[in-house]
């Protein structure tokens, strides 16, 4: 392997630099990968064999609960939080599926990528499953269904990773789970592989061999959606190093957005995961289930509230005093797809209604999408910190300050989001961007009035 010269493309620069040293620091990259690894299976494995936390345990009183803690409250928020700063490093560098489906590819049967595997639809397809699923299982306050949520998903990586690719991320590229989210979330990371496509073309070395794990044509990379920034291309024939841009420069940049895109943003994040994130203990979803139980037969509504389902299907700890019958089931499934539904469709007219006052041939409600993701992403944070909260405040940390900072970050989301419209609608004339403008004001107030209601 020949190591790059700083050209004059490549200035040593601090964060060129931290993008080198992840090349050739591959080795230790690998054993804090493997690291990560082994804690994972730990802490997904080993509190099975505990006894069931009581309802008051401690964090640090239980396995189990500290399990439920590291994954739900710490892991989770933190990956997110880490998407809108530094991109998907978390799967470059860190991520234990990723980890193990690369590993087998190399040893597996090296086969092809089917077409059925390269369908847009299923990171939104995925998304929709595993929040639905996680919530019918009561993912956040059993150990098992952890299990069954994170680990399916590492079984499928297994398997994908020894059918299909050389050494390549089949898994994260097409089926990961968190695949869409990701992809949309790092589009703000204020950092990126930046390629200098006419040094590429000038270089006259020999360079190194490259291997980018989710398959990337890295010459033409435009976009950090599908980097995983593992910093093996750095240096890369002088033409590739990590930089800074504007938060704000790809979602800018990027002209052609898939429908399968905007819809993983509205339906799968906006629809269905903000309803999953906020259904709890929320006086909407005890309206709902009595008015779906009044529009019920009574002898069909005496079974549905008579009878349960496993555990892998439906909450169902009589130890923990928590059993959902099949008519909470029901209503939960109804509410989160059906609801969902309702709640993308009711996202989505105004931004369409705003692409159509806008009336420009360059700018599609696919495209005017993108300007939620910044309200998106902090939804998500908020959403999936509120475990954190809930288990804070039961080791006795008061978080006075946390509503004023869950407050301003909804105002920081809402604002970029309103921002970036503003930007996109700059195709049209004022007399139409303003207009346009004030009606994509709907949904970003919409989901800023969600989080206000479920966090006061
Ligand atoms: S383009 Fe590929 S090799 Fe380069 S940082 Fe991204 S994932 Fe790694």
């Amino acid at each position: 392997m020949q190591e790059s010269n700083l050209g004059h493309f490549r200035r040593p620069r601090l964060l060129a630099r931290m993008g080198d040293a992840l090349r050739q620091h591959q080795r230790l990259i690998a054993g804090v990968q493997w690291t990560v690894v082994a804690l994972y299976l730990f802490f997904l494995l080993v509190p099975l064999f505990m006894p069931l936390p009581q309802e008051d345990a401690r964090i640090l009183g239980s396995l189990q609960r500290f399990a439920q803690f590291l994954f739900w409250g710490v892991g989770w928020p933190l990956i997110m939080v880490s998407m809108l700063l530094v991109g998907r490093a978390w799967c470059g560098l860190f991520c234990p599926d990723g980890t193990m489906t690369e590993a087998i590819s190399k040893h597996g049967r090296n086969g092809s990528i089917p077409r059925w595997m390269r369908w847009p639809g299923w990171p939104c397809m995925m998304l929709v499953a595993t929040t639905v699923y996680g919530q019918m299982v009561g993912v956040y306050d059993f150990h098992p269904a952890t299990l069954l949520l994170l680990g399916l998903p590492t079984l499928g990586a297994l398997l994908t990773g020894f059918l299909y690719g050389r050494g390549r991320r089949i898994w994260c590229m097409y089926l990961c789970p968190a695949n869409g989210v990701f992809a949309l979330l790092s589009k703000l990371a204020p950092l990126h592989f930046r390629v200098d496509e006419a040094q590429w073309k000038a270089y006259r070395g020999t360079p190194f061999r490259l291997v980018c794990p989710p398959l990337i044509d890295v010459r033409r990379m435009q976009r950090m959606s599908d980097c995983h920034a593992c910093g093996r291309c750095s240096g890369y024939r002088d033409a590739v190093e990590l930089a800074a841009r504007a938060p704000q420069s790809e979602i800018l940049a990027t002209h052609n957005v898939g429908t399968a895109e905007a819809v993983t943003l509205l339906f799968g994040i906006l629809g269905v995961g903000m309803l999953a994130m906020t259904w709890h203990g929320s006086r909407w979803f005890a309206l709902f289930q009595s008015v779906l139980a009044s529009l019920l037969r009574q002898d069909w509504l005496a079974v549905l509230q008579q009878y349960a389902a496993p555990w892998w299907l439906l909450v169902n700890c009589p130890q923990a005093n928590t059993v959902f019958t099949l008519f909470d089931g029901l209503c939960l499934l109804l509410l989160l797809l059906a609801g969902g539904c309702l709640l993308a469709l009711a996202l989505w007219l105004p931004v369409q209604l705003a692409v159509a006052i806008a009336a420009h041939a360059g700018l599609a409600w696919q495209r005017l999408s993108l300007a939620l993701v910044p309200v998106a992403g902090v939804s998500l944070v908020l959403g999936l910190s509120l475990f954190t909260v809930k288990h804070l405040r039961a080791e006795g940390l008061a978080l006075t300050w946390l509503p004023q900072v869950q407050a301003g970050l909804l105002l920081v989301g809402g604002l970029s989001s309103l921002w970036l419209a503003w930007r996109m609608l700059a195709v049209t004339t004022v007399a139409r961007r303003l207009p346009a403008l004030a009606v994509f004001v709907l949904p970003v107030a919409a989901i800023g009035a969600i989080w206000l209601e479920r966090l006061s």
